[in-house]
């Protein structure tokens, strides 16, 4: 953070007796309510908060928020976590009454709309995915691996094989898959991807052995690029004993097209803050339900959603069960909005989601590659990876390109991820763009080439228009200052 930046620190203009809101005097007999806090429980000295006008506080807040980035402000082609289309609209449905007021401890026979809510929408998880069923407590993607690595360990452990402590992961996935696995205490093999950008057979099979417990794989992988061999991937690893985890995060890749369970994946975790409708970033509440196949369902974290005669109940009945993952019964306003974008859609929406995904990707991709190196040069599912300037005197890094989109307005693409390709650039536009938009993009990306060649020294300094420029990133991290 830039020292002394505008002058709106909240506690330099803090004037001793400035007020917002005077809410109405309590007429209410003061001793009874003070008992209800114990005199120890109580604050001993006044808090020391600022003293600001209703004005004040309103434009402190707005300006910060001007100073950051956010998805309503510009493109914001960030691969592989990339939020795609969250309609406004949606936000309204969990702020609707009926499930505003609803409470987690209430009867079943009071929320028989909500637990045929999270019904429905196991199944519609169940469909799209391939699955036979589905929990919708995990929290996060991380968390559905975590839950699914618990589940295997789980059935491991049942069948007797609990020695199978190996987990085989491709070394361009997602940082969070080795973490998973390492938290469920297996340990991680990294697999190689071959010279086209996929796994090959003939390159897992050196790793298959009676201690491998399963794979766990992204498909299309983090380059974007469709695993070409699965089925034979997903049969090998069955032929040894192993299980297939399939990473879902981004299903806008492929929903309407293709589901893993058809791919022959046992467990497949999907992320709704991605994917279905809720925005994610500055750490709100996402979801990742994890979907498995039957064999796998008794470890499902209880309670499960059950319809009997008497309507929906929570069955805690299942012995093999991992137990719960989460407090109550997930994040169940994420669960309704991504519902409510799944029905809305329908199937025949879904899959156009998926194409205008795939198709923009290729768009850009065929336009970029003219001005930038493009590694695996074939068509992209829904995100692509370029690998720096093809004409580069200067040796402008990604970093750079990266920094100098700012000043267009533009939100960085993921930089150095996958570790796999060098001045890795990874762009996913997502369905959620105008023709407009790639356009222009594209001719921004050009003008940064010819910069590159004309003006190198200009790159290198970049940004020049943002409240902040050029962190360092690593102090950042270790010594944040969250406050001043
Ligand atoms: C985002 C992402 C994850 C992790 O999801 P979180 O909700 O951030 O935990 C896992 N895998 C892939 C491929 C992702 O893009």
């Amino acid at each position: 953070m830039r020292k002394n930046a505008e002058p709106v620190l909240l506690k330099e203009r803090s004037v001793q007796g400035r007020r917002g809101y005077l809410p109405p005097v309590s007429d209410l007999p003061s001793t009874p309510g003070a008992e209800l806090i114990p005199s120890f429980c109580r604050r001993q000295t006044p808090l020391n908060l600022p003293e600001l006008s209703e004005m004040e506080v309103t434009r402190h807040f707005i300006h910060l928020a001007q100073r950051s980035f956010g998805v309503d402000q510009g493109f914001y082609p960030l691969g592989s976590c990339t939020m795609k289309y969250n309609p406004k609209l949606l936000e309204e449905l969990p702020r609707l009454s009926g499930f505003q007021d609803l409470h987690p401890l209430q009867d079943e026979s009071d929320l028989q709309g909500a637990l045929a809510i999270i019904d429905l929408a196991e199944k519609v998880f169940a469909t799209i995915t391939g699955m036979d069923a589905f929990t919708l407590q995990p929290a996060a993607g991380a968390h559905g691996e975590l839950t699914g690595l618990l589940i295997l360990k789980a059935a491991l452990k049942d069948r007797g094989e609990a020695h199978r402590d190996l987990i085989l992961i491709p070394d361009s996935a997602h940082g969070t898959n080795p973490a998973s696995a390492a938290l469920a205490g297996f340990q991680v093999q990294k697999i190689p991807s071959s010279a086209n950008g996929i796994l090959d057979p003939e390159m897992l099979k050196p790793f298959l052995s009676p201690r491998v417990a399963g794979l766990m794989l992204t498909n299309p992988n983090t380059l974007g690029l469709f695993e070409e061999n699965i089925l034979t991937i997903t049969q090998m690893i069955h032929g040894i004993g192993g299980q297939v985890y399939y990473d879902g995060a981004n299903l806008n890749a492929i929903m309407g097209w293709a589901r893993p369970g058809d791919m022959g994946f046992d467990l497949v975790h999907l992320n709704l803050h991605k994917t279905f409708a809720t925005p994610h970033g500055g750490g709100g509440p996402g979801s990742g339900p994890l979907g498995v196949k039957v064999h796998l369902a008794p470890y499902l974290p209880v309670p499960r959603v059950v319809r009997t005669e008497e309507g929906f109940k929570w069955d805690y009945n299942a012995p093999r069960s991992i137990g719960k993952v989460k407090g109550f019964w997930g994040h169940f306003a994420v669960i309704i909005k991504a519902l409510a974008y799944l029905l809305s859609l329908g199937y025949t929406g879904l899959k156009q989601v998926s194409t205008d995904a795939v198709l923009a990707a290729n768009y850009l991709q065929t336009q970029l590659k003219e001005d930038y190196n493009l590694p695996y040069d074939r068509p992209c599912m829904h995100e692509f990876v370029l690998s720096g300037l093809k004409e580069n005197p200067a040796e402008i890094r990604a970093l750079d390109l990266a920094k100098a989109l700012l000043d267009y307005g533009v939100h960085p693409p993921t930089i150095y991820f996958p570790l796999i390709v060098s001045e890795a650039l990874m762009i996913e536009p997502t369905e959620a763009v105008t023709l407009e938009l790639l356009d222009s993009f594209v001719a921004i990306m050009k003008d940064l080439a010819e910069k590159a060649k004309t003006v190198p020294e200009t790159l290198k300094e970049a940004p020049y228009t943002t409240p902040v420029r050029r962190l360092n990133e690593t102090e950042a991290a270790r010594h944040p200052v969250l406050k001043w």
